[in-house]
């Protein structure tokens, strides 16, 4: 019998009383595309790739913003709470699962940690720094349940993405107040909110790296899209781990 991939889960993180915690909706989508979710630990003790030996695919969770002198810009007052924590654990781990090309998911703040660890930027407030006649809500905290869509995206055709999701338009939910801006080298936008936002982008080589900046696993249960993009995590971790 063969054993399920292992998909090695960034923990969040409780800033105010320091302990690592899960949201279980990113482990019951790992486990319904049939990967086991292992959460990792919250320090890597300097050594990415001991952790990395153990799992055929990552995944990076959501969260709070990342500092912005990471990816080379000094901090404005309308950027978010940081954490630290997070981006001394996380960023070298994205670099280092890049490095050996082992397939990473990364969903919402986990699309702006490939990005930054690979050499990309981010909007530290999309209100402020990304002007648009067509803006988006991408906070729907206070309107919408998680689980529920509240903006359009456009896929580009022929992207894993379209392929995963079979359509031209996606209807997603949106809990993020920080985006790509440029993106990394190697990298390509494959979905756009109407404001021009970058909602997904993937590794134009032959490794497997997919950021979406909505969250997927929350609405994986009555959303077949959502659903979908776990199943091709899955299936490119079975692969990576000669499952
Ligand atoms: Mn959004």
């Amino acid at each position: 019998m063969s054993r399920k991939p292992v998909i090695g889960i960034t923990p969040l993180y409780n800033l105010e009383h320091n302990f690592p915690w899960m949201q279980v909706d990113y482990l019951d989508a790992v486990a319904a595309a049939g990967g086991l979710p292992v959460v990792l630990p919250s320090r890597t003790g300097g050594d990415a790739g001991a952790l990395l030996d153990l799992a055929d695919g990552v995944l990076f969770t959501g969260g709070p913003d990342i500092m912005p002198h990471l990816y080379g810009e000094q901090l404005i007052p309308q950027c978010g709470k940081c954490s630290p924590l997070r981006d001394e654990m996380e960023i070298p781990l994205a670099y280092e699962a890049a490095s050996r090309r082992i397939p990473i998911v990364g969903i919402c703040r986990g699309i702006q940690t490939i990005n930054a660890a690979l050499g990309g930027t981010l909007y530290q407030d999309i209100p402020t720094q990304h002007k648009s006649d067509t803006p988006v809500l991408h906070s729907q905290e206070n309107h919408i349940e998680k689980a529920w869509p509240s903006h359009k995206v456009t896929v580009q055709k022929g992207s894993l993405l379209h392929k995963a999701a079979g359509e031209d338009t996606l209807t997603v939910n949106s809990m993020h107040h920080q985006a790509v801006k440029n993106i990394a080298p190697g990298f390509k936008a494959t979905a756009w909110s109407e404001d021009g936002i970058i909602e997904c982008m993937e590794y134009s080589g032959d490794s497997f790296i997919l950021g979406i900046q909505w969250h997927p696993e929350c609405m994986h249960r009555r959303d077949e899209a959502s659903m979908e993009i776990f199943r091709v995590f899955i299936a490119a971790a079975s692969a990576f781990g000669r499952i």
